[in-house]
Order: structure tokens, then sequence, then C-alpha cells
């Protein structure tokens, strides 16, 4: 390999997607075995118009949270090996389109990673805003919260979650269809992908808009971009790089390139 792109970095941008945490089992979305394959009725549960509207489906979607593969999912060896560059690379923040957490578990730093599309271990309430760890529910699954989210205990479906404050709909703190990205989060990650010498794209099929566009963001702030992903992306063509090799080894040896380069 020529890792030539790899050499000078000092800032680096990681735009991970779901492709970098099928290998800890969690799959993607639209994928053979992607989540709204297998259960296009939970396409509707992640509209916020139908989530909101209909008592059924806001519990539909907590019971399919309660089994989610997150909440027991390790992460895996590219996942650990970003987590590594920390203590002996560039400067590097990650921008994730997952709501897994699995990047702050390989041991990223939280303060490093921006969840732009949100975490499924907050939830929000919609009335007054507050945030409290998600309470799961299932048996199946350890408990994570102080339990200060109670389901409903007065009409409606007993799935369906209430804020105990102000009584308004709770839902998961994710960017749900229909909803738009926090403006103050995407802000952000534009400046952090303006200012980087390399902007690496892991798993990312770079569909979704506005996050997609952080690449041209980083071109045009002189990055050089690469693109890890199995797929043919619409953000090839800017790429110095583009590798179709599984995730699992080449994340490992980029970031091994970028903490062995000579100062
Ligand atoms: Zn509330």
């Amino acid at each position: 390999m020529d890792p030539s792109w790899t050499g000078g970095v000092t800032r680096m941008a990681v735009l991970t997607g779901a492709g970098i945490s099928t290998d800890s089992g969690i799959p993607d979305y639209r994928g053979p075995e992607g989540l709204w394959t297998r259960n296009p009725t939970l396409v509707k549960a992640f509209t916020y118009g139908s989530f909101m509207a209909d008592a059924e489906v806001r519990a539909a979607l907590w019971r399919s949270y309660a089994d989610h593969p997150a909440w027991t999912a390790e992460p895996n060896t590219a996942h650990r090996a970003l987590a590594t560059l920390e203590r002996g690379g560039p400067a590097v923040r990650i921008l994730t389109q997952n709501v897994d957490g699995l990047h702050q578990r390989a041991g990223s730093s939280p303060r490093k990673v921006l969840e732009l599309h949100g975490s499924i271990r907050e939830t929000v309430c919609t009335g007054c805003g507050a945030r409290t760890p998600t309470r799961t529910g299932g048996a199946r699954t350890p408990t994570r919260t102080g339990g200060a989210c109670t389901p409903a205990r007065t009409g409606g479906d007993p799935g369906d979650r209430r804020c105990p404050d102000c009584g308004g709909v709770l839902k998961p703190a994710v960017v749900m269809f229909g909803e738009h990205l926090d403006a103050a989060t995407v802000g952000l990650a534009e400046r952090i992908a303006s200012h980087s010498d390399l902007m690496l794209v892991i798993g990312s099929s770079l569909q979704v808009e506005p996050v997609a566009s952080l690449c041209a963001t980083a071109v045009n702030g002189g990055a050089r971009l690469v693109i890890v992903n199995r797929d043919p992306t619409p953000y090839d063509d800017l790429a110095t790089a583009v590798l179709r090799e599984p995730i699992a080894t080449a994340v490992p040896r980029i970031c091994t390139a970028l903490t062995t380069v000579p100062a």
C-alpha cells in the first residue's frame, strides 16, 4: 500500500456510518439484512409524524428498542483502531451517523465524538425538552438508567412513554424521518470538516444530507478525502482514494499508517 495521503496529517475528521458497526452485529438500514428491509413497518415508527400521532406506533418503537443489538454489541477492530489514534496520531474528531455509542465504548473520548443523528442511549421529551437516559424496559437488556422515565399509567397503549414532569410524549433522542438534525451539531461538524487535512469516510453510503455534503465542505477547505465503503458513493469522484476492502482490515491499517508517519 502506498499511503501517501496519510503523510502530513495533523487534523483529521472521521465520518462513520452504519457500515462500521455491522461487524459488531448491528444491522444497517437498507442492506439485504437491514433494519428497514426486514421490518418495513419500523420505517413508520421512525417517522416523526406517525410516531407523534399514534400511541401504538410509539409502543412498537419502544418494543423494538428493547431488543436493539446496540445494547449488547461490542466495539470492533475498526472502532478500537480509531480510538487508538487519540493516543498517538493526528488530532481526530469523529462525526458519526450511528446512534449505537460504540465509538465511545471503544475508548474514543465522548467530547471527540459528534453523534450527528443522536443516540439511542438518550430519551428526549417532546414537550419540555428534558433529556434522560433511555430506559430499555425489556427483561433481556440491562437497566442503564436512573428510572426517571415511566410509562404512562393512564389511558393509551401501556408501551407508550410520557414525561413524568410535563406529560409530553417521550421519544428516543435520535433524528427521525421528517426531523432536522440539530443545527448546532451540524455547524460544529462543518467547522471540523473545513479545518481538517484529511476527511476519512468509513462505512457510509453518503446518501443522507446534510451529512454527506460534509465531504464537499472538507475538500473545499483543502482536505484530502478518503472513502472506505463497500459500495460506490456520490462523492467517490472527489476522493483522493477510494477503498473497497473490508473495514475490519482497512481501518486498522490506515490508523497504523497515520500513527507511524515520521515527525
Ligand atoms: Zn417533559
